[in-house]
């Protein structure tokens, strides 16, 4: 392992989708954002490229850019540019902490990508094939093209690798567990991590002796419940496809609706899967679109389908806010994150109505006020606070990078 120098020491973040690649570069010493980018549209001729400098205006083209590997190089460039970049050379990225999106139960924690770790995330794409198999490629392109540059792993499934064997086993027959590994294993791990810390932090309580509960409200979007900093529970499940109702996905169903549906329309599985993960939640229900904002325009305007979209959405949040109340014994903090939770003030005064005997008591003021920013949007009053926080889940994987090196050369001495 290289000796550390930290003023010249960079952090790549990256997130590798299956026709996509967002970005972020960190300074390591301070953890401050420098550019955050995304390369979007992968194997065409006409790949978008978006990058937004701090404090600088976004920058978007496209241009020819056929695999992931090309994207990275794309990325290197523009971050290695004489006049517009970062880097004088790649030797100052230090690291380079991946989204892993499924660690099954092989990870808990961040992990430094050996060939063995690499061979366990292909194993895991058995459960997430939209995702781990994408990540795997932008992890193999940043081994060819950043040789000698420690890689990191930080998994998505990890925050919840604390849940109870009650909790995550489904009642199934146990061999399947055994055999297939059929159980909850929970998403957006590192989202709900960050708000919940970050919601402790604000509160100015320890982490350690709250009830917390977060809102991960986006086109996929799941709830945890985090007592005393410790996942208990989370809405997603085996895949990201259980609990809230999600812009195309219908989340929790009764199976047997499912092969009656497949029975009535003759649908093979690899339909029925298409229609519950990408036709359904609110763009099924409104007959109309995924996107939350349309969904509100259109109800505004006398859509029903479009009301009952989002009067369904709000409802299956509320359930798990009391489900989880009860399984913590109590709730101090309600958090709310991403594209809906950060911007959407309708959806939160709507989750939150009528929960005053849970002690949930909005500012409908500064809730209808707060878009996009962190502030707590319950009274004064109110024993139970409520939080909007943006999420950052590419800092945590930024911060988590640079700890699990720092804790490996330690080990070495
Ligand atoms: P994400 O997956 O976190 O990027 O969130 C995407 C979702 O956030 C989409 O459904 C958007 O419609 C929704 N969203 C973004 N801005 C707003 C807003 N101002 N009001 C309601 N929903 C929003």
């Amino acid at each position: 392992m290289k000796k550390i120098k930290s003023s010249r020491m960079k952090v790549l973040v990256l997130n590798s989708g299956s026709s996509s690649v967002k970005y972020q570069l960190f300074n390591g010493s301070n953890k401050k954002s420098l550019v955050q980018g995304k390369i979007s549209n992968i194997g065409t001729d006409e790949a978008e490229i978006w990058l937004k400098r701090d404090k600088g205006n976004a920058v978007k083209f496209t241009k020819s850019i056929l695999n992931h590997e090309l994207a990275i190089r794309q990325i290197l460039d523009s971050l290695l540019n004489k006049k517009t970049g970062f880097i004088k050379d790649v030797s100052e990225i230090f690291a380079v902490g991946h989204r892993v999106v499924h660690g099954g139960e092989f990870f808990s924690q961040p992990t430094i990508i050996t060939d063995e770790v690499l061979a366990r995330i292909e194993e895991c794409s058995q459960l997430a094939p939209l995702h781990n198999p994408a990540q795997i490629k932008g992890i193999q392109a940043c081994q060819k093209l950043l040789q000698g540059v420690p890689e990191v792993a930080v998994f998505d499934t990890a925050f919840h690798q604390t849940i109870h064997r009650e909790t995550y086993l489904y009642g199934i027959p146990y061999a399947y567990y055994e055999k297939y590994k059929i159980r909850r294993y929970g998403f957006h791990g590192t989202s709900h991590y960050y708000v919940a810390r970050q919601a402790s932090k604000l509160d100015g309580r320890p982490i350690q002796k709250l009830k917390i509960i977060t809102c991960h409200l986006g086109n996929g979007s799941s709830l945890a419940a985090v007592k005393h900093g410790k996942c208990i529970d989370t809405s997603m499940g085996f895949t990201p496809l259980e609990g809230l109702i999600m812009g195309t996905r219908s989340g929790d169903i009764d199976c047997s609706a499912v092969f009656y549906l497949m029975r009535q329309e003759n649908l093979t599985i690899d339909q029925a899967d298409s229609i519950l993960n990408k036709e359904s939640g609110l763009k099924g229900l409104s007959n109309n679109s995924n996107d939350m904002l349309k969904i509100i325009e259109h109800s505004k305007k006398g859509d029903e389908q479009s009301q009952v979209a989002f009067d369904a959405f709000c409802y299956r949040i509320k359930k798990y806010v009391g489900a989880y109340t009860a399984a913590m014994n109590g709730l101090d903090v309600l958090v709310f994150t991403a594209g809906i939770g950060e911007n959407s003030p309708p959806v939160r005064a709507k989750v939150c109505d009528e929960l005053d005997f849970l002690g949930i008591k909005l500012s409908n003021l500064v809730n209808n006020q707060t878009i996009g920013v962190e502030k707590m949007i319950s009274k004064d009053e109110s024993p139970v606070k409520v939080w909007v926080i943006p999420t950052n889940e590419e800092l945590v994987i930024a911060e988590q990078t640079l700890n699990v090196i720092y804790s490996d050369v330690k080990q070495e001495g």
